[in-house]
Protein backbone atom coordinates (compact mmCIF):
# COMPACT_ATOMS: atom_id res chain seq x y z
CA UNK A 1 0.00 0.00 0.00
CA UNK A 2 1.20 3.38 -0.77
CA UNK A 3 1.58 5.66 1.81
CA UNK A 4 -1.06 8.59 2.03
CA UNK A 5 0.57 12.15 2.61
CA UNK A 6 -1.51 13.63 4.59
CA UNK A 7 -1.94 17.36 3.43
CA UNK A 8 -3.38 19.13 6.34
CA UNK A 9 -0.80 17.52 8.98
CA UNK A 10 1.57 18.88 7.04
CA UNK A 11 -0.55 22.77 6.64
CA UNK A 12 -1.16 22.45 10.37
CA UNK A 13 2.82 21.40 11.31
CA UNK A 14 3.64 24.14 8.81
CA UNK A 15 0.98 26.94 10.36
CA UNK A 16 2.20 26.09 13.86
CA UNK A 17 5.94 27.15 12.52
CA UNK A 18 4.44 30.16 10.95
CA UNK A 19 3.05 31.19 14.56
CA UNK A 20 6.06 30.63 16.12
CA UNK A 21 8.44 32.56 13.44
CA UNK A 22 5.46 35.44 13.92
CA UNK A 23 5.62 35.41 17.95
CA UNK A 24 10.15 35.30 17.43
CA UNK A 25 9.34 38.40 15.16
CA UNK A 26 7.80 40.30 17.36
CA UNK A 27 9.69 39.38 20.69
CA UNK A 28 13.20 40.56 18.81
CA UNK A 29 11.39 43.85 17.97
CA UNK A 30 10.33 43.62 14.98
CA UNK A 31 6.98 44.23 13.23
CA UNK A 32 3.88 42.12 13.01
CA UNK A 33 3.47 40.92 9.70
CA UNK A 34 0.63 42.56 7.83
CA UNK A 35 -1.26 40.73 4.59
CA UNK A 36 -3.49 43.11 2.95
CA UNK A 37 -6.17 40.55 0.34
CA UNK A 38 -7.83 42.76 -2.26
CA UNK A 39 -11.08 41.76 -3.80
CA UNK A 40 -12.82 43.75 -6.65
CA UNK A 41 -16.62 42.73 -6.93
CA UNK A 42 -18.29 40.02 -5.59
CA UNK A 43 -17.33 36.43 -7.36
CA UNK A 44 -19.15 34.14 -4.75
CA UNK A 45 -16.00 31.92 -4.94
CA UNK A 46 -13.21 34.95 -4.50
CA UNK A 47 -15.78 35.73 -1.29
CA UNK A 48 -15.12 32.18 0.17
CA UNK A 49 -11.11 32.50 -0.63
CA UNK A 50 -10.77 35.45 0.22
CA UNK A 51 -12.90 34.48 4.00
CA UNK A 52 -10.58 31.71 4.33
CA UNK A 53 -7.52 33.34 3.92
CA UNK A 54 -8.27 36.29 6.97
CA UNK A 55 -9.56 33.38 9.11
CA UNK A 56 -5.93 31.41 8.36
CA UNK A 57 -4.09 34.68 9.25
CA UNK A 58 -6.27 35.23 12.62
CA UNK A 59 -4.56 31.41 13.81
CA UNK A 60 -1.05 32.59 13.07
CA UNK A 61 -1.02 36.21 14.27
CA UNK A 62 -0.81 37.99 11.29
CA UNK A 63 -2.81 41.17 10.85
CA UNK A 64 -5.18 40.93 7.78
CA UNK A 65 -6.38 43.83 6.26
CA UNK A 66 -9.42 43.62 3.89
CA UNK A 67 -9.60 45.77 0.82
CA UNK A 68 -12.94 45.53 -0.81
CA UNK A 69 -13.66 47.29 -3.50
CA UNK A 70 -16.90 47.37 -6.01
CA UNK A 71 -17.34 45.18 -9.46
CA UNK A 72 -16.80 48.83 -11.42
CA UNK A 73 -13.91 50.10 -9.96
CA UNK A 74 -11.60 51.48 -12.28
CA UNK A 75 -8.23 50.21 -13.37
CA UNK A 76 -6.58 53.20 -12.54
CA UNK A 77 -8.41 53.34 -8.93
CA UNK A 78 -7.20 50.35 -8.15
CA UNK A 79 -3.55 50.72 -9.09
CA UNK A 80 -4.00 53.57 -6.27
CA UNK A 81 -5.21 51.12 -4.01
CA UNK A 82 -2.22 49.15 -4.60
CA UNK A 83 0.47 52.04 -4.65
CA UNK A 84 -0.65 52.91 -1.33
CA UNK A 85 -0.44 49.20 0.08
CA UNK A 86 3.17 48.97 -1.56
CA UNK A 87 3.92 52.29 0.81
CA UNK A 88 2.27 51.08 4.06
CA UNK A 89 5.26 49.73 6.05
CA UNK A 90 2.41 48.09 7.88
CA UNK A 91 1.96 45.60 5.12
CA UNK A 92 4.36 43.10 4.14
CA UNK A 93 1.81 40.86 1.92
CA UNK A 94 -0.39 42.06 -0.90
CA UNK A 95 -2.96 39.27 -2.24
CA UNK A 96 -5.29 40.49 -5.53
CA UNK A 97 -7.97 37.97 -5.61
CA UNK A 98 -8.36 37.16 -9.02
CA UNK A 99 -10.42 36.97 -11.16
CA UNK A 100 -10.67 40.47 -11.68
CA UNK A 101 -13.50 41.91 -13.77
CA UNK A 102 -13.00 42.11 -17.45
CA UNK A 103 -12.21 45.85 -17.64
CA UNK A 104 -9.19 45.54 -15.61
CA UNK A 105 -6.31 43.90 -17.24
CA UNK A 106 -5.17 41.42 -14.77
CA UNK A 107 -1.01 41.35 -15.53
CA UNK A 108 -0.70 44.91 -15.78
CA UNK A 109 -2.48 45.35 -11.92
CA UNK A 110 -0.69 42.17 -10.90
CA UNK A 111 2.65 43.44 -12.01
CA UNK A 112 2.10 46.68 -9.98
CA UNK A 113 2.92 44.73 -6.71
CA UNK A 114 5.76 45.68 -5.17
CA UNK A 115 7.68 42.55 -6.11
CA UNK A 116 8.83 41.45 -2.21
CA UNK A 117 5.79 41.98 -1.25
CA UNK A 118 4.10 39.72 -3.63
CA UNK A 119 3.08 36.80 -1.21
CA UNK A 120 1.37 34.89 -4.29
CA UNK A 121 4.60 35.19 -6.18
CA UNK A 122 3.68 35.69 -9.81
CA UNK A 123 5.19 38.71 -9.94
CA UNK A 124 7.44 38.65 -13.12
CA UNK A 125 10.53 39.79 -11.34
CA UNK A 126 9.63 36.80 -8.76
CA UNK A 127 9.34 34.24 -11.62
CA UNK A 128 12.74 35.75 -12.84
CA UNK A 129 14.43 35.31 -9.18
CA UNK A 130 12.89 31.67 -9.47
CA UNK A 131 14.13 30.51 -12.70
CA UNK A 132 17.60 32.20 -11.91
CA UNK A 133 17.80 30.67 -8.17
CA UNK A 134 17.93 33.72 -6.75
CA UNK A 135 15.63 33.69 -3.69
CA UNK A 136 12.33 35.61 -3.51
CA UNK A 137 9.11 34.84 -3.75
CA UNK A 138 7.65 31.54 -4.82
CA UNK A 139 3.99 30.72 -5.51
CA UNK A 140 1.83 29.03 -2.84
CA UNK A 141 0.83 26.02 -4.12
CA UNK A 142 4.56 25.35 -5.82
CA UNK A 143 5.89 25.68 -2.47
CA UNK A 144 3.26 23.38 -0.56
CA UNK A 145 4.02 20.36 -3.05
CA UNK A 146 7.91 20.94 -2.68
CA UNK A 147 7.30 20.49 1.24
CA UNK A 148 4.77 17.48 1.05
CA UNK A 149 7.72 15.51 -1.18
CA UNK A 150 10.45 16.81 1.36
CA UNK A 151 8.04 14.52 3.75
CA UNK A 152 8.48 11.45 1.61
CA UNK A 153 11.94 12.08 -0.11
CA UNK A 154 15.32 12.36 1.67
CA UNK A 155 17.11 12.77 -1.54
CA UNK A 156 16.34 14.77 -4.47
CA UNK A 157 19.20 14.50 -6.77
CA UNK A 158 19.50 12.99 -9.48
CA UNK A 159 15.51 11.90 -9.44
CA UNK A 160 13.48 11.63 -12.82
CA UNK A 161 10.37 13.70 -12.36
CA UNK A 162 7.70 14.52 -14.51
CA UNK A 163 5.42 17.20 -14.12
CA UNK A 164 1.92 17.12 -15.86
CA UNK A 165 0.70 20.32 -17.15
CA UNK A 166 2.40 24.06 -17.64
CA UNK A 167 0.49 26.25 -16.22
CA UNK A 168 2.49 29.31 -14.44
CA UNK A 169 0.87 28.69 -11.37
CA UNK A 170 1.35 25.27 -10.72
CA UNK A 171 3.29 23.18 -13.72
CA UNK A 172 6.61 25.88 -14.91
CA UNK A 173 6.99 27.14 -10.66
CA UNK A 174 6.90 23.30 -9.45
CA UNK A 175 9.35 22.21 -12.77
CA UNK A 176 11.79 25.13 -11.21
CA UNK A 177 12.00 24.20 -8.15
CA UNK A 178 12.55 20.54 -8.51
CA UNK A 179 15.39 21.42 -11.06
CA UNK A 180 16.45 23.87 -8.16
CA UNK A 181 16.43 20.61 -6.09
CA UNK A 182 19.06 19.13 -8.82
CA UNK A 183 16.06 16.95 -10.29
CA UNK A 184 15.85 15.95 -13.98
CA UNK A 185 12.45 17.29 -15.21
CA UNK A 186 10.17 16.72 -17.97
CA UNK A 187 7.31 19.16 -18.18
CA UNK A 188 4.55 17.77 -19.95
CA UNK A 189 1.52 18.98 -21.51
CA UNK A 190 -1.48 18.41 -23.46
CA UNK A 191 0.26 18.05 -26.67
CA UNK A 192 2.71 15.17 -24.91
CA UNK A 193 3.15 12.22 -27.41
CA UNK A 194 3.44 9.10 -25.43
CA UNK A 195 2.85 10.73 -21.68
CA UNK A 196 2.19 7.12 -19.91
CA UNK A 197 5.77 6.40 -21.41
CA UNK A 198 7.00 9.53 -19.90
CA UNK A 199 5.28 8.90 -16.76
CA UNK A 200 6.39 5.19 -16.29
CA UNK A 201 10.54 6.75 -16.13
CA UNK A 202 9.64 8.96 -12.74
CA UNK A 203 10.83 8.50 -9.67
CA UNK A 204 8.54 12.07 -8.86
CA UNK A 205 4.82 12.99 -10.67
CA UNK A 206 3.23 16.00 -10.04
CA UNK A 207 0.23 15.63 -11.80
CA UNK A 208 -1.46 19.31 -12.61
CA UNK A 209 -3.59 18.70 -15.35
CA UNK A 210 -7.63 19.46 -13.96
CA UNK A 211 -7.87 16.34 -16.00
CA UNK A 212 -9.98 13.69 -13.36
CA UNK A 213 -8.39 10.56 -13.36
CA UNK A 214 -5.88 10.90 -16.26
CA UNK A 215 -3.25 9.09 -14.29
CA UNK A 216 -3.44 5.55 -14.37
CA UNK A 217 -1.51 2.43 -12.36
CA UNK A 218 0.07 1.28 -15.12
CA UNK A 219 1.91 4.60 -15.91
CA UNK A 220 3.80 4.86 -12.70
CA UNK A 221 6.66 2.47 -11.87
CA UNK A 222 6.75 0.86 -8.20
CA UNK A 223 8.19 3.03 -5.81
CA UNK A 224 7.56 6.66 -7.34
CA UNK A 225 5.90 9.62 -5.52
CA UNK A 226 3.17 10.95 -6.73
CA UNK A 227 1.42 14.56 -5.78
CA UNK A 228 -2.21 14.80 -6.93
CA UNK A 229 -2.87 18.58 -7.55
CA UNK A 230 -5.81 18.36 -9.83
CA UNK A 231 -9.18 19.58 -8.07
CA UNK A 232 -12.12 18.95 -10.29
CA UNK A 233 -15.59 18.87 -9.19
CA UNK A 234 -18.31 16.57 -10.05
CA UNK A 235 -21.29 15.13 -9.63
CA UNK A 236 -20.97 11.80 -7.53
CA UNK A 237 -23.52 8.43 -8.22
CA UNK A 238 -25.19 9.95 -4.99
CA UNK A 239 -26.18 13.27 -6.59
CA UNK A 240 -23.83 14.98 -4.35
CA UNK A 241 -20.58 17.20 -5.37
CA UNK A 242 -17.11 15.25 -4.76
CA UNK A 243 -13.74 16.72 -5.83
CA UNK A 244 -11.91 14.49 -7.93
CA UNK A 245 -7.84 14.24 -8.87
CA UNK A 246 -5.87 13.43 -11.79
CA UNK A 247 -4.85 10.49 -10.54
CA UNK A 248 -6.64 7.36 -9.94
CA UNK A 249 -5.50 6.70 -6.00
CA UNK A 250 -6.62 2.97 -6.31
CA UNK A 251 -4.60 2.16 -8.96
CA UNK A 252 -1.52 3.59 -7.83
CA UNK A 253 -0.96 1.61 -4.68
CA UNK A 254 2.25 0.33 -5.45
CA UNK A 255 3.67 3.91 -5.68
CA UNK A 256 6.37 4.84 -2.53
CA UNK A 257 3.27 8.12 -1.38
CA UNK A 258 0.61 9.57 -2.75
CA UNK A 259 -1.76 12.61 -1.69
CA UNK A 260 -5.16 12.33 -1.67
CA UNK A 261 -7.76 14.49 -3.16
CA UNK A 262 -8.64 16.33 -0.97
CA UNK A 263 -6.82 16.21 2.00
CA UNK A 264 -3.39 17.04 0.03
CA UNK A 265 -2.02 20.04 -1.61
CA UNK A 266 -5.20 21.55 -1.12
CA UNK A 267 -4.77 22.70 2.48
CA UNK A 268 -0.95 23.61 1.78
CA UNK A 269 -1.61 26.62 0.00
CA UNK A 270 -2.95 29.10 2.09
CA UNK A 271 -0.08 27.52 5.02
CA UNK A 272 2.23 28.39 2.48
CA UNK A 273 0.22 31.79 1.68
CA UNK A 274 1.06 32.88 5.37
CA UNK A 275 4.50 31.56 5.53
CA UNK A 276 5.38 33.62 2.45
CA UNK A 277 3.97 36.67 4.08
CA UNK A 278 5.89 36.03 7.43
CA UNK A 279 9.36 35.39 5.29
CA UNK A 280 8.29 38.96 3.35
CA UNK A 281 7.86 40.64 6.50
CA UNK A 282 10.85 39.90 7.90
CA UNK A 283 12.95 40.25 4.85
CA UNK A 284 11.23 43.99 5.10
CA UNK A 285 11.70 44.70 8.51
CA UNK A 286 15.48 43.68 8.15
CA UNK A 287 15.61 46.02 5.07
CA UNK A 288 16.75 43.37 2.58
CA UNK A 289 13.77 44.26 0.73
CA UNK A 290 12.37 47.03 -0.97
CA UNK A 291 15.81 47.70 -3.16
CA UNK A 292 15.60 48.47 -6.85
CA UNK A 293 17.79 45.34 -7.54
CA UNK A 294 15.56 42.64 -8.75
CA UNK A 295 18.40 40.06 -7.36
CA UNK A 296 18.66 41.28 -3.99
CA UNK A 297 18.63 38.37 -0.98
CA UNK A 298 14.65 38.66 -0.35
CA UNK A 299 12.90 37.17 1.09
CA UNK A 300 14.07 33.57 2.01
CA UNK A 301 12.30 30.67 0.65
CA UNK A 302 14.96 28.14 2.20
CA UNK A 303 13.53 29.10 5.56
CA UNK A 304 10.20 27.60 4.98
CA UNK A 305 11.28 24.22 3.79
CA UNK A 306 13.34 24.12 7.17
CA UNK A 307 9.61 24.51 8.65
CA UNK A 308 8.86 21.09 7.17
CA UNK A 309 11.39 19.14 8.79
CA UNK A 310 9.59 16.09 10.57
CA UNK A 311 7.04 14.96 8.01
CA UNK A 312 3.73 14.58 8.03
CA UNK A 313 3.14 12.61 11.49
P1 LIG B 1 -4.36 25.09 -16.31
O1 LIG B 1 -5.69 24.76 -16.91
O2 LIG B 1 -3.85 26.47 -16.33
O3 LIG B 1 -3.27 24.15 -17.01
C1 LIG B 1 -3.49 22.80 -17.22
C2 LIG B 1 -2.26 22.20 -17.86
O4 LIG B 1 -2.46 20.81 -17.97
C3 LIG B 1 -1.98 22.71 -19.28
O5 LIG B 1 -0.60 22.92 -19.43
C4 LIG B 1 -2.47 21.58 -20.19
O6 LIG B 1 -1.71 21.48 -21.38
C5 LIG B 1 -2.26 20.37 -19.31
N1 LIG B 1 -3.23 19.31 -19.56
C6 LIG B 1 -4.58 19.42 -19.55
N2 LIG B 1 -5.14 18.23 -19.86
C7 LIG B 1 -4.12 17.36 -20.07
C8 LIG B 1 -4.05 16.00 -20.43
N3 LIG B 1 -5.17 15.29 -20.66
N4 LIG B 1 -2.84 15.43 -20.57
C9 LIG B 1 -1.72 16.14 -20.35
N5 LIG B 1 -1.71 17.45 -20.00
C10 LIG B 1 -2.91 18.04 -19.86
O7 LIG B 1 -4.44 24.49 -14.85
P2 LIG B 1 -3.77 24.92 -13.43
O8 LIG B 1 -4.28 26.24 -13.05
O9 LIG B 1 -2.31 24.64 -13.47
O10 LIG B 1 -4.46 23.81 -12.54
C11 LIG B 1 -4.30 22.44 -12.77
C12 LIG B 1 -5.15 21.67 -11.79
O11 LIG B 1 -4.65 21.92 -10.47
C13 LIG B 1 -6.62 22.06 -11.77
O12 LIG B 1 -7.40 20.93 -11.51
C14 LIG B 1 -6.70 23.03 -10.60
O13 LIG B 1 -8.00 23.06 -10.03
C15 LIG B 1 -5.70 22.43 -9.66
N6 LIG B 1 -5.12 23.39 -8.72
C16 LIG B 1 -5.13 23.05 -7.41
C17 LIG B 1 -4.58 23.91 -6.48
C18 LIG B 1 -4.59 23.52 -5.03
O14 LIG B 1 -4.46 24.35 -4.18
N7 LIG B 1 -4.73 22.25 -4.72
C19 LIG B 1 -4.03 25.12 -6.88
C20 LIG B 1 -3.99 25.42 -8.25
C21 LIG B 1 -4.54 24.54 -9.15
Amino acid sequence: MAEIIDGRAVARQLDDKTKAEVDALIAAGGPRPGLAVILVGADPASEVYVRRKIKACEKVGIVSLEERLPAETSQEELMGVIARLNADLSVHGILCQVPLPPHIDTRTVLGAIDPDKDVDGFHPVNVGRLSTGTGGIVPCTPLGIMILLETVIDDFVGKDAVVIGKSNIVGKPVAMLLLERECTVTVTHIYTADLPEIARKADIIVAAAGAPGLVRGDWVKPGAVIIDVGITRLMGEDGKEKLVGDVRFDEVQHAKAVTPVPGGVGPMTIACLLANTVQAAKALSAGAAGNADPYHDAPDRSLIYATSEGGAD
